[in-house]
């Protein structure tokens, strides 16, 4: 039976302000990059979160589902809607975000009539992939009925994998993020974490945060510089993998989350992990290289995974 994959989190809406003020409107989310990306690149990926039964909703599912991107654990919320961003550029090319969120649907994954479902469901995926972005969704309560619901992904065999991602903004305080990526990590059999993210959320201990987890799972620690090194902890193996310089970066939107993708497709098809890094660098230098999160299909490198 083919390895399925679930990717958790949320997909908002977005619109672009253009300098006449009108918006074009798309739709952006870590999680769900990462989903693409895994979809495109022949995983067989479920993307889990939860939408309204508006029209945008049906818009985003429908596009999802055109990238091979399962949507059969998307939960529909009657009366709700997808969370919102606006980006307006200013005069200087400056990009600034500007979030409707706080009553997502996404937000209620894990609770409410339905979660039980999901959580039954999502114990019987391979791998399960959530980031930092995803944890600040759902407080207390649903973090916690996601910790459970990873453990019972464990029990019967399957992965759980953690990217760092963290965005302040989605958290009430520092601490309570801490706390929650603190956890996340020391569930997690696969991490990929960004020194800027630790050092953001931990100070400049932020990568023993991580490290201390070496040898129980495998860490995938992408640090800074231009271009950038990504360190690779897995069993006894400790490599670090410098990315090829890219001419010219466009926009570095779903860099992660594209190289998380990568990574985890080369090695659900039994790479190992310095290679692994190796097409995680490729796909995020081919991304990087294009505007926006979602390069055109024609773009997309040949990775030899098969
Ligand atoms: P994010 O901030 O989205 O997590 P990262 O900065 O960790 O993204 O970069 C992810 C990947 O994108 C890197 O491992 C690398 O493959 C690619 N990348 C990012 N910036 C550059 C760069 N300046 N030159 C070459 N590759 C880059």
């Amino acid at each position: 039976m083919a390895t399925r994959v679930a990717c958790i989190g949320e997909c908002m809406m977005e619109l672009s302000e253009r300098p006449d003020g009108s918006l074009l409107r798309g739709y952006g989310g870590d999680t769900l990059n990462t989903a693409l990306y895994l979809a495109r690149l022949g995983v067989a990926v479920d993307y889990v979160t939860a939408l309204g039964d508006d029209p945008w909703s049906e818009e985003m599912l429908a596009a999802w589902a055109a990238e091979g991107i399962g949507t059969g654990r998307v939960r529909r919320l009657p009366g709700r809607m997808p969370g919102l961003y606006i980006i307006r550029t200013d005069e200087n090319g400056e990009r600034s975000f500007h979030y409707w969120r706080d009553s997502a649907a996404a937000r209620d994954l894990f609770s409410g009539p339905g979660a039980a479902e999901t959580r039954a469901a999502l114990a019987g995926y391979d791998l399960v992939y959530a980031s930092g972005i995803s944890l600040s969704l759902y407080g207390e309560t649903g973090r916690a009925a996601l910790a459970e619901t990873c453990r019972a992904v464990q029990a019967k065999g399957g992965r759980v994998a953690f990217d760092t991602n963290y965005r302040p903004r989605g958290w009430p305080d520092k601490a309570k993020a801490q706390a929650a990526f603190r956890d996340a990590m020391a569930a997690a059999d696969l991490i990929f974490a960004s020194t800027e993210d630790l050092d953001w959320l931990y100070g400049p201990d932020g990568e023993e945060e991580v490290l201390r987890h070496r040898g129980r799972c495998e860490i995938v620690l992408k640090g800074g510089g231009s271009p950038p090194s990504v360190r690779v902890l897995a069993g006894t193996e400790d490599v670090t993998v410098p990315a090829p310089a890219v001419d010219a970066i466009v926009d570095t939107t779903a860099a992660g989350d594209s190289f998380a993708a990568a990574y985890m497709a080369a090695r659900l098809a039994g790479r190992p992990p310095a290679e692994a890094a190796s097409h995680g660098h490729r796909l995020a230098g081919t991304v990087i290289g294009h505007r926006g999160a979602v390069i055109p299909r024609s773009a997309m490198p040949d990775l030899p995974l098969a």
